[in-house]
Order: C-alpha cells, then sequence, then structure tokens
C-alpha cells in the first residue's frame, strides 16, 4: 500500500489540476470548496468560489451577512441547503468559537452541512490527518482495485479500512485530492484510461479485463415529474413574489405562487386554487407567458406561468417573506433556476402584459 501512495502521489505532482483552493491552506477556503464540490462538477463550481471569495474573503463577513445576501450568492449552483448550512456554521463560529474554525473531527463534524466526507477531507488538507475522504471517486477506484463487485456497507466499510491503513502519512490531503483527480479523469464510472493509470500493476479490476464491471451498477430509481402553474400578480408596475420555507427543497429562495396541479384540475384553476391557499388573493390569470421545463436531482417539472391581476386591490405589503418587485429588480434576489427559465420568457416578450 505504501507503493500506491508513493506512485499516486507522484501522478498526482505530474497532472494535479489547478485549482483557486489548491492555493491555500486555509481552512475556511478548503471547507467551503469541498461544500461547493459536492455533487456539482468542478469547472461549475470555480466562477462560484471566485466569485464567493470576492465577496466573502473571511468566514466572518460570511457570518456577519443576511441569509439573502448568501443564497443570491449560491443561486444556480443548486442544493441551496449547504448555502443555508454554511451561512448557520459561520454564525455558530462566531458566535461560540470566537470567529475560529474547531478543528478537532467531532467539533468540526458537529457543524451544520458537515458530514464525515468533508470532515475527513478538510482535516487531511488543513491539519494532515491521515483520513481517507470516501466519496464516489475514490470508492469507485477502491471496489476497482480490490475488485470487490457488491456495493454493500460490509465491503464499503472494509476499503474505508484499507485505505486508512495505506493513506500517505506525511501528504494525506495531496493523497486524497490525488485519488480525487484520478477518479475524475482515467478511472471514471463509464471510462477507463487504465494504460495511463499510475495504480494498474496492483488493479484486480485491471487485471480482470473488464474494470467497468466493478462496482457493480446499481440501478436509478425513475425520477417523478410534477406539473406546477404558477402566477405573476400585478398591481401597477409592480408583481408579487414570496420567499419558500428556509427548511425545504430550495428553501429561502424566492418564487411566484402557485403549485402542482391536481388530477382533472386547469392550470387556471390551479393558479387561482394556490393563490387563495397561499396568498389569500382572489386574482384572475389573464394570460399565459408559456411552460418550461425543469429537472432536479430527484424529480423534474413541467411550470406554467400566467400573468393574473387582483380582483380586488390587494395591500402592499413588503417584509422578509413576501415582496412587490419591479422588472429591473429581479437581480437582486436569488431565485431557483426554474425560475429564471420563466424570466427568459418574460424578457423575450418585454414584460408585455397586454391584458
Ligand atoms: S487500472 Fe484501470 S480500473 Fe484500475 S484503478 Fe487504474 S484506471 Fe481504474
Amino acid at each position: 500500500m505504501k507503493i500506491i501512495s508513493q506512485q499516486v502521489l507522484s501522478w498526482y505532482y505530474e497532472n494535479k489540476r489547478d485549482l483557486p483552493w489548491r492555493t491555500t491552506n486555509d481552512p475556511y477556503n478548503i471547507w467551503l470548496s469541498e461544500i461547493m464540490l459536492q455533487q456539482t462538477q468542478v469547472d461549475t463550481v470555480i466562477p462560484y468560489y471566485n466569485k464567493w471569495i470576492e465577496k466573502f474573503p473571511t468566514l466572518r463577513q460570511v457570518a456577519n451577512s443576511n441569509l439573502d445576501d448568501v443564497l443570491k450568492m449560491w443561486e444556480g449552483l443548486g442544493y441551496y441547503s449547504r448555502g443555508r448550512n454554511f451561512h448557520k456554521s459561520a454564525l455558530i463560529i462566531e458566535n461560540q468559537h470566537n470567529g475560529i474554525i474547531p478543528l478537532t473531527y467531532d467539533e468540526f463534524k458537529s457543524l451544520p452541512g458537515v458530514g464525515a466526507y468533508t470532515a475527513n477531507m478538510v482535516l487531511s488538507i488543513v491539519s494532515k490527518e491521515p483520513r481517507i475522504a470516501m466519496d464516489g471517486n475514490i470508492r469507485r477506484i477502491g471496489f476497482r482495485l480490490l475488485g470487490l463487485k457488491r456495493q454493500t456497507p460490509y465491503n464499503i466499510k472494509r476499503l474505508e479500512l484499507w485505505f486508512n491503513k495505506g493513506i500517505s502519512k506525511n501528504r494525506p490531503g495531496d493523497f486524497n485530492q490525488a485519488l480525487m483527480d484520478l477518479g475524475s479523469s482515467i478511472c471514471k464510472a463509464k471510462m477507463v484510461r487504465c494504460d495511463q493509470c499510475p495504480i494498474s500493476k496492483i488493479c484486480v479490476a485491471f487485471a480482470s479485463g473488464s474494470p467497468l464491471d466493478y462496482p457493480c451498477i446499481t440501478k436509478k430509481k425513475k425520477t417523478p415529474h410534477y406539473t406546477v402553474a404558477t402566477g405573476l400578480i400585478w398591481q401597477e408596475d409592480s408583481f408579487y413574489i414570496q420567499k419558500r420555507a428556509e427548511n425545504g427543497h430550495l428553501g429561502g429562495l424566492w418564487e411566484f405562487p402557485g403549485g402542482k396541479i391536481e388530477k382533472n384540475e386547469s392550470e387556471i384553476d390551479t393558479v387561482k386554487r394556490k393563490i387563495r391557499e397561499e396568498c389569500q388573493f382572489e386574482i384572475n390569470p389573464e394570460k399565459k407567458i408559456g411552460t418550461i421545463k425543469h429537472v432536479y436531482s430527484h424529480f423534474s417539472i413541467s411550470m406554467s406561468l400566467y400573468h393574473c391581476l387582483p380582483i380586488e386591490d390587494i395591500p402592499v405589503k413588503n417584509n422578509g417573506q413576501m415582496r412587490w418587485i419591479k422588472p429591473a429588480e429581479i437581480s437582486k434576489y436569488a431565485f431557483p433556476k426554474a425560475n429564471h427559465k420563466l424570466f427568459h420568457l418574460l424578457k423575450n416578450q418585454n414584460w408585455n402584459r397586454n391584458v
């Protein structure tokens, strides 16, 4: 295993990707990058990371910002609970740890949004603790090296012990990052370049001649599709937006009111019903703006939007949960990606209500 560690590290120093968070050992930067990288491609993360560090150069600046500002910076990156938890953690560190990130495993892992993987990765880089950070890439390489097929908890535990025994004691962070780079460039889920792999000599899957058979692929469940209808309620030149509940899907982001269409219900009836239930407004949907489709991680939606007018004047209230805004103000608020597709339709129509 020591030899693997040396080979993996030598390969890494020749081939490592030039990434903005690899130029520092600051736990704030490393932790932020690891949170952003969860479920997200490196190329997508880089501009978000750079913009974030420009706006919030220190964790204290995150703690001193409100959640709306934080979510605005996260807008489009998806999995918004990551941004909300990072903000919560920043507040805890500011209030309970004097602004200093606690770097013992138990304390760090107790922060919102920090799981075993993140704690292992951050501590291996920042404190040089020899901890393997088993993400999907590292796990796949391990299964192939040991010739394991079934992704059972027993096999995963076995692999973790094996890696933790052999991880470089001097450069555990580099070892983890090396395996991650190897997994994203050479030992991919559906494509391998074993001829370029620094550890092919000890790889059981390679020796078998069918490396892609390791590990067995578990079939993905079919994701559900929902049809949704929403309303753009106008009063004079402003329209209504509301904030989603903070602890739910896309929590803390802004949206148009509306919801799922029930069986045998028309889009127009859905818009009227949902706006009555959610906002206690009586409105008339006047003109359809269009329908967009969007795929989330666990489901997909078709979402229609209607220009709506209130039947009676609605008292204008602006607070942390609801706002009346003008089209030019949308960039001040964080909206889900699906809403941005609706904004695109609206821009193409010059926001023309024509009702
Ligand atoms: S030899 Fe092939 S299958 Fe084995 S770790 Fe390297 S790239 Fe993956």
